[in-house]
C-alpha cells in the first residue's frame, strides 16, 4: 500500500498491522506541500495495489502522478465524509478547503475508518481483523483527544492565543479552544520581505500574543527574530504536516497531538 504523506503511513500501520506493507511517497519532517514524485516513486505507485491520499487540496500532484504511473487501482481519499474548514488564500477570492484536518482527532478517527474499509476492500479475507484493530485504534483516539481537550481546557482563554509561521492549525484550534493566529502574508513557500516582519510585529503587539510557534518545516530564523523585536516567547517547533523521525518527539499520530497539546500548553502559561 502506498500513502502520500507520513501521517496516513502511521495511521495505516496501526489498521493494517503485520498484513500491510505501507510505504510513504512523501517523508518524515518533509514539506509535502512543495513535493515533486522521482522515477522510483512513479514506479513505486505503478506497482501498489491501494493509493491512501488525504485529499482537500493537499495532494497538488495527484493527477499528474495517477497518469504518468498508469495507476488503474483504488485511490483512497482518507478525508471522505469529513466536513472541511474553507479558507481564503491571500489575494484569492474563491475559497479552497483547508487540507489540514488530521489535527482534530474526531477526524482522525474518520481516516483511520476509511483506512480500515480501503483495506477490507482489497482483502476482504482480512476484513474482521482490520475492523478489529480499527475498534482498539478508535479508543486509544477517543483518550488522546479527551487528554488534548483537559490539558488546554483549564487554560484561560485569554492566554490561548499563539502565532505560527504556518497556517495548519485551523482544525486543531476549532476543535481545543485554541487561537491560531497566522502571520499576514508570511508563508512557507517565500522568503518574508522587511515589510511583512514589520508588519507582524505589529500584530503580535495589538493582539497580545505571548506565544509563538514554529513548525519543523519552516524557517527558524524569522521566529527568533521577531521573539527578539516583541519579547514574545518563542515555544518549540510544532509538528503540523509531517511526523518526526523514530528518535523525534512525534514518532505517531498519537504522540504528535501528545507533543503539541503539551508544547503549547507550556507556551502559553509561560507569560
Ligand atoms: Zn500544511
Amino acid at each position: 500500500m502506498l500513502v502520500s504523506f507520513s501521517i496516513l503511513e502511521d495511521i495505516a500501520r496501526e489498521v493494517g498491522g503485520g498484513d500491510a506493507v505501507v510505504t510513504s511517497l512523501v517523508g518524515r519532517n518533509t514539506n509535502e506541500h512543495v513535493f515533486e514524485p522521482s522515477p522510483d516513486q512513479v514506479r513505486l505507485l505503478a506497482h501498489a495495489q491501494l493509493f491512501i491520499v488525504n485529499g482537500l487540496g493537499l495532494e497538488g500532484w495527484l493527477t499528474r502522478l495517477v497518469a504518468a504511473a498508469r495507476y488503474g487501482g483504488p485511490v483512497v481519499i482518507a478525508t471522505e465524509g469529513i466536513t472541511p474548514i474553507t479558507t481564503t488564500e491571500a489575494g484569492e477570492a474563491t475559497l479552497s478547503p483547508d487540507p489540514h484536518a488530521w489535527q482534530d482527532v474526531s477526524n482522525g478517527i474518520v481516516y483511520a475508518r476509511n483506512i480500515a474499509r480501503a483495506l477490507a476492500g482489497v482483502d476482504p479475507a482480512r476484513a474482521e481483523v482490520y475492523q478489529q484493530r480499527f475498534g482498539h485504534y478508535e479508543a486509544e483516539l477517543e483518550a488522546l483527544d479527551r487528554h488534548a481537550r483537559g490539558e488546554l481546557g483549564s487554560i484561560p482563554a485569554e492566554k490561548r492565543r499563539v502565532i505560527t509561521t504556518h497556517d495548519a492549525f485551523a482544525y486543531y484550534g476549532r476543535a481545543y479552544g485554541v487561537m491560531f493566529m497566522a502571520p499576514e502574508g508570511v508563508n512557507t513557500e517565500s522568503e518574508p520581505s522587511a515589510k511583512t516582519v514589520a508588519a507582524l510585529i505589529r500584530q503580535i503587539r495589538r493582539e497580545g500574543i505571548k506565544a509563538l510557534f514554529l513548525e519543523n518545516i519552516s524557517d527558524p530564523r524569522l521566529m527568533e527574530e521577531i521573539a527578539r523585536e516583541t519579547g514574545a516567547g518563542l515555544g518549540p517547533p510544532l509538528y503540523s504536516d509531517a511526523l518526526s523521525g523514530p528518535d523525534g518527539p512525534a514518532p505517531t499520530y498519537i504522540r504528535m497531538i501528545d507533543y503539541n497539546t503539551a508544547a503549547l500548553k507550556e507556551g502559553m502559561l509561560k507569560n
